[in-house]
């Protein structure tokens, strides 16, 4: 069911003390760096289960979570989503628990070749926490995502550590935008069909839903038959009641990042995407400038850089998009540690 890996098994790349704590050391994996317990055992080298932030874990993998209180509930299963903490100032993104929470399956990995980022999400029955979304957005099903649309999505950068050095070393480039706190839409044009899309469904319209009312608005249907192509527009609504309002907007915007061309299967390049949001009045997620990933080549320096003052108002940003100008199929999110410990 989840179309992310939140649930890997992954090997221990270092482990290090930590100033002041002898309890606790700070375990690298991959592009994360975490906290756990001394007492835990993990060693370098070990095979472990890893849970990304924003896991949704059952509490009977992990009950110490709830730190004995009674857990929580999400869609219907009882546990705690995985946030970002400091611990003695070391910042600790997920977790790491033993082979064995596979119980017998887990005898089939050993270290070699293949093991190192199998997903084991669905098996440990962990899902995405997502913030529940108000009535207004949450709309009514018209039909499942177009299978002809790509849905949105980008990658954690943490998760990308060896692709990273690939593209330092081929020497590419890439489009920064600023990654937008806010919820996905998609409106297409397909053969005569025009359809207002949240990030999992197709929505019919009707009074009142914050999609289609903004669609309707920018009057997005026009501006598809128009160009008469089949294309679908991909963005970010952001505004009042969607996620926190960060931006503390009083009215929604449509900011959009990509332009879908359905017919060959792939994205407008950054200059035409640009071109097509001038021509028909769109504005897009903000621009922040094209970068040579040579020049911010690790992964400390992506999330340093990942911080900063949001475009639309004075809060910090959710973070930083990232998108390959020579190869447009490459793309990534940096999501800004700061904003991350300040999320309520
Ligand atoms: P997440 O919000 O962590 O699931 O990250 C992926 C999502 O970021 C995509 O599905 C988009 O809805 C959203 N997003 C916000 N701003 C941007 C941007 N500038 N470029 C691409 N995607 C973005
Ligand atoms: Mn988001």
């Amino acid at each position: 069911m989840s179309e992310r890996k939140l649930a890997t098994i992954r090997v221990i790349d270092k482990i290090e003390s930590i100033d002041g704590a002898d309890k606790i050391v700070c375990a690298t994996v991959g592009g994360w760096k975490l906290v756990t317990a001394i007492d835990n055992g993990f060693k370098e080298g070990d095979l472990v289960v890893y849970l990304e932030i924003d896991s949704w874990v059952p509490t009977e993998l992990a009950p110490f979570l709830s730190k004995g209180k009674e857990p929580r509930e999400f869609n219907g299963v009882k546990g705690e989503r995985l946030r970002t903490i400091k611990l003695r100032g070391q910042i600790s993104q997920g977790l790491l628990l033993p082979l064995s929470v596979l119980g017998e399956a887990h005898e089939v990995f050993t270290i070699g070749e293949g093991c190192d980022g199998a997903d084991v999400t669905e098996q440990l029955n962990i899902q995405k926490w997502e913030k529940p979304m108000n009535a207004q957005l949450a709309g009514i099903c018209r039909g499942n995502f177009p299978s002809f649309i790509r849905k949105t999505d980008q990658e954690r950068i943490q998760n990308l550590a060896k692709d990273l050095a690939k593209w330092v070393a081929a020497g590419l480039t890439f489009e920064e935008t600023e990654k937008l706190e806010g919820s996905s839409m998609t409106v297409y044009h397909k053969d005569g069909d025009f359809g207002v899309c949240s990030r999992n469904l197709d929505l019919k319209e009707t009074e009142g839903n914050s999609f289609w009312a903004t669609a309707n608005k920018l009057m997005l249907r026009e501006v598809l038959e128009h160009e008469g192509r089949n294309l679908a527009i991909q963005g970010e609504l952001i505004g009042p009641g969607i996620q926190d309002n960060i931006y503390k907007l009083d009215h929604f915007e449509f900011r959009v990042f990509d332009i879908f061309d359905i017919d060959t299967q792939t994205y407008l390049d950054s200059a035409h995407r640009k071109e097509f949001c001038f021509e028909h009045v769109l504005t897009e997620a903000p621009f922040l400038g094209i970068v040579k990933i040579a020049d911010i080549p690790t992964m400390a320096a992506l999330l340093t850089r990942a911080e900063g003052e949001s475009a639309l108002a004075k809060t910090e940003r959710e973070g930083v998009v990232y998108k390959c100008i020579e190869d447009p199929s490459i793309s990534f999110k940096a999501i800004s540690n700061k904003y991350l410990l300040g999320e309520k």
